[in-house]
């Protein structure tokens, strides 16, 4: 694995991006009713997990924020939005699209600080995905009719939206730009370790003009969070996270009458059969594993190759890591980021720790971790069994777990032997068994011949402990209409 040596100048030279572009103050708020204000919760630093050099200090919420940020949203909702037209709504949704491209860079770097992604899967997939989400929804808030949920679709009301760290910005579009499309009205909370983006959201949404309290966002942990899902006010929740959170989310919220949907976590398993063009599968199952540092609900965690061209594949694949660029996460060469956090990282540490007590064979590639900051070495498994906690449980970091298979059906028993559902991957040069295989997997998204692909267009969503509702595409409007 490269790391930038000046003894062997024949390398990429350092490319990193400005960070002054991310124009980072010493300090944030809240948004509340269309007003920026501190929160009257605890003062805690965000900081670099590259670094870990603090950002900015954020003046999270508290649940009499949560208290005031519901009554807002209930008053737009019954006042001004409910009063706005389709057609309007919808410039609002073009008009936060355009701002965000514009801002695009911003934002980019703003993410990457905040995050510890690199800064070109920021730039190429977090913030145009984000844009791409608001563009989508946009065309859709003046044709709700046409949509398939009746002549006449109603919103739900006031949406409490809670949202992870891993992609913060398009985590928050996912969530927003359908609520506002279908006439909701939002409150918004970030996950504790990355709220940058969502404030600038936030500065954006004011910018474009959109109604008081249509949109409140409020940083802080999960007791604010909590405190959302348990408000009376609250007609919808909409939770993205871990599963236990979520299954404490749904005990919360059974018998009150609120609407829920849950995104949760993943185990997907990467199939790779022996017909697959293998350069394109390992392309696939690196991008499946180490894109965003494993930090992907979706990510395909477990790969299941076909037993005759395991050792092929295995090979291409520590070739290939060995080519991967880890390290500072604004240089626009580095293909593997920081862990987002300290506990994440001790979380994936734990359960690669648990991979060496059970037996499997570790491999990653050479490589310098940096002295300051969370850092994992992109890292494989082979020799895993079923039973081992590194096949069953969800890592969320950049660990891969190989595992193989002889037939189709040993592949599809395999692959559905977890208790998550989100996704699935599937490689192989023939069509009809690409569809054998879709249609007996358990997932709420199988991909053939590619991996992690992701277009507002799509419905997203999953099975089982994985959660359920869906994000995304014609289907995700469903989530916020009125049954
Ligand atoms: P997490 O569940 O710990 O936290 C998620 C959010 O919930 C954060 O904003 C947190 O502050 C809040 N929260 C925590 N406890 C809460 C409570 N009791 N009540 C209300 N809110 C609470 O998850 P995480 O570690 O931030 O994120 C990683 C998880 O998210 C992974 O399991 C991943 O698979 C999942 N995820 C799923 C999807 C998807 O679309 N299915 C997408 C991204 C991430």
């Amino acid at each position: 694995m490269d790391t930038f040596d000046n003894a062997n100048p024949f390398q990429y030279a350092p490319a990193p991006e400005s960070r002054d572009i991310a124009r980072l103050k010493p300090s944030y708020g809240i948004y509340l009713n269309g007003e920026f204000r501190d929160g009257r919760g605890e003062a805690v630093k965000t900081i670099n997990p590259a670094t870990e050099e603090p950002l900015a200090e954020i003046a999270e919420a508290d649940a009499t924020d949560v208290d005031d940020a519901v009554s807002a949203a209930r008053a737009a909702y019954q006042g001004t939005w409910s009063r706005t037209t389709p057609a309007e709504r919808s410039k609002y949704l073009f008009r936060i699209a355009r701002a965000i491209q514009e801002r695009g860079r911003e934002l980019a770097v703003l993410e990457t600080l905040d995050n510890g992604k690199p800064i070109s899967e920021s730039r190429d997939v977090d913030i145009p995905t984000a844009a791409a989400h608001f563009f989508y929804y946009a065309g859709w808030a003046d044709k709700l009719g046409y949509a398939g949920f009746g002549p006449e679709p109603r919103p739900i009301g006031v949406a409490g939206q809670i949202i992870p760290w891993n992609f913060p910005l398009l985590m928050a579009a996912w969530k927003i730009a359908p609520a506002l499309a279908t006439g909701n009205t939002v409150v918004l909370k970030p996950a504790e370790t990355t709220p940058l983006t969502a404030i600038t959201l936030a500065e954006i949404i004011a910018e474009c003009d959109l109604p008081a309290g249509v949109v409140n966002i409020l940083p802080g942990g999960p007791s604010v969070g909590q405190a959302l899902v348990e408000h009376p006010g609250v007609d919808k929740i909409a939770f993205t996270g871990s599963t236990a959170v979520g299954k404490q989310i749904q005990k919360s919220v059974a018998v009150s009458g609120k609407r829920l949907s849950l995104e949760l976590g993943g185990k997907a398993a990467n199939i790779v059969f022996d017909d697959a063009p293998i350069d394109q599968a390992v392309e696939g199952i690196v991008n499946g594993i180490f894109f965003n540092q494993g930090h992907v609900c979706c990510a395909g965690s477990r790969l299941l190759v076909q037993e005759s061209v395991h050792e092929e594949v295995i090979a291409a694949l520590q070739e290939r890591l060995q080519t991967l660029r880890m390290g500072d996460p604004l240089d626009k060469n580095t293909d593997i980021g920081a862990i987002n956090s300290a506990a994440q990282l001790a979380r994936v540490r734990a359960l690669a720790d648990s991979g060496d007590a059970e037996g499997a064979i570790r491999w990653s590639p050479e490589c310098h971790l940096p002295d300051k900051g969370f850092w994992f070495p992109p890292t494989i498994f082979t020799g895993v069994s079923q039973a081992n906690r590194i096949a069953r449980e969800e890592i969320f970091g950049p660990v891969l777990s190989v595992l193989t298979f002889r037939t189709p059906a040993e592949a599809v028993e395999k692959a559905n032997n977890t208790p998550y559902g989100l996704s699935a991957g599937i490689w192989t040069e023939k069509g009809s068994r690409i569809l054998w295989m879709a249609n007996r997997l358990r997932a709420g998204v199988i991909w053939a011949n590619t991996f992690n692909r992701f277009d507002p267009t799509s419905p997203f969503g999953g099975y089982q402990e994985s959660g359920f509702g869906r994000e995304g595409g014609r289907h995700g409007l469903e989530a916020y209409l009125a049954q």
